[in-house]
C-alpha cells in the first residue's frame, strides 16, 4: 500500500493527504511571503497537483489571488494557510510546512529570495532558548 501523510488546517475543517515520498522543500524569505503569511519566512513543500488529495472541507478552502503571481488557499473558518499555487510553476502546489498533522522528515534544501532574508535567521540557535514556554 502506498504510504500517505496527512495534513489539515488548525480547526480541522480542511483535511488533505499527500503521497509520502521525497519532496522538494524550500524556505522562501521574500517580502511577499512575509506579508501574506505573517511570518519571518515561509517553508513550503512543492508537490505535484495530482499528489495532493483534499479529503475534507472543499467548501471551507477559500482563495486569495495575487494578480500575475498566484493564489493562496486557506481555511475560511480558522484562517490557516494550506497551500499556494505559483503561476511560475504550473502543475505544482506549494504546501505550507505547518499544515502537516504528523511529523515529517522533509527538510529544506533551498533558501530562496535571500536578498530579503532577516539577518537574525542564521543565528537563531545562538539566542536564549527554552524547551517550552517562558515561565512568568
Ligand atoms: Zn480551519
Ligand atoms: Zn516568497
Amino acid at each position: 500500500m502506498e504510504s500517505k501523510i496527512k495534513g489539515s488546517c488548525h480547526c480541522g475543517s480542511v483535511q488533505f493527504e499527500l503521497k509520502n515520498d521525497q519532496k522538494l522543500v524550500v524556505n522562501c524569505h521574500c517580502d511577499e511571503c512575509k506579508k501574506r503569511n505573517g511570518s519571518a519566512f515561509s517553508t513550503y513543500i512543492a508537490v505535484s497537483e495530482n499528489d495532493l488529495n483534499l479529503t475534507e472541507g472543499e467548501h471551507s478552502l477559500i482563495q486569495y489571488e495575487v494578480e500575475n503571481e498566484g493564489i493562496k488557499y486557506f481555511c475560511s473558518e480558522c484562517g490557516s494557510p494550506i497551500y499556494n499555487k505559483n503561476y511560475r510553476f504550473p502543475g505544482l502546489y506549494m504546501v505550507f510546512y505547518g499544515a502537516f498533522s504528523q511529523a515529517v522528515n522533509f527538510k529544506p534544501s533551498f533558501n530562496v529570495f535571500c536578498e530579503n532574508k532577516q539577518n537574525w535567521v542564521d543565528t537563531i540557535k545562538n539566542i536564549t532558548s527554552f524547551q517550552g514556554a517562558i515561565e512568568r
